[in-house]
């Protein structure tokens, strides 16, 4: 058995260590934005476990330069486990149309490198829905799921959609097998290794989690295998 944070952020080098220490053996670490997208990849290189993920958060989509796009595809060809993330549409937010272009050229790259997606979506699921129909085959992990019983039942019938949680609500509809657990640090819960105790909390058995984990990151990268810890015990 294994821990796992599915949702985490750039954190100091010595809290990722902590966590490290404490347990915790890996980590999705999210960009939300370019100027910290190669922050994420270098922090992949210095603690293993990690899983680097680049992406344009809703929030940050005002802070683009013209040429993210191709920043963001050179990235991607040069390293193979990149994912993609965090992306997505938050409906508190303004200009959820050019949110939502951003989010479509992000669902082609991700197609094109066939990587997986890290997805934040807030009060705008159905457009979200709406947009990712036309992506079927993209891996999906939509992060601290708040969307309605009927939506998390639409996609849950994408075959590569799983659902990383944070409180107990969504739990009550989600597939046991499509829930992983996350931190959303230093947000969230500021920390990685309190995953362990929340999943405590929530009742969630980490066998299950790990199984759900494995499956995820071998549908994702399936060229990479799975870290040899993830067949210990
Ligand atoms: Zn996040």
């Amino acid at each position: 058995m294994f821990y796992f944070d599915a949702h985490c952020h750039i954190l100091p080098l010595k809290q990722m260590e902590r966590s490290v220490t404490g347990g915790v053996s890996y980590f999705i670490c999210n960009a939300t934005k370019p100027d910290d997208w190669q922050s994420v990849i270098d922090l992949a290189q210095q603690v293993e476990g990690v899983y680097p993920c680049i992406g344009v958060h809703p929030w940050f989509i005002d802070e683009l330069s013209g040429d993210w796009m191709i920043q963001m595809q050179l990235l991607l060809e040069k390293y193979p486990s990149l994912m993609i993330g965090e992306i997505g549409l938050d409906g508190t937010r303004p200009h959820l149309t050019k949110q939502a272009e951003i989010f479509e050229t992000c669902l082609k790259l991700a197609r094109q490198y066939k990587r997986a997606v890290h997805i934040h979506g807030y009060k705008a699921w159905v457009n979200i829905l709406n947009i990712l129909v036309c992506f079927p085959d993209i891996s999906c992990l939509f992060h601290r799921f708040s969307g309605s019983e009927v939506q998390a039942r639409y996609l849950s019938k994408m075959v590569n959609a799983y659902f990383s949680v944070m409180t107990s609500k969504p739990l009550r509809y989600l597939p046991a097998d499509r829930v992983l657990i996350e931190s959303d640090s230093p947000d969230g819960l500021h920390k990685p290794i309190r995953v362990i105790e929340l999943a405590e909390r929530l009742g969630l058995n980490w066998e299950q989690l790990d199984y759900n984990f494995c499956s995820f990151i071998g549908r994702t990268m399936p060229f990479k295998g799975l870290p040899p810890q993830m067949n210990k015990g």
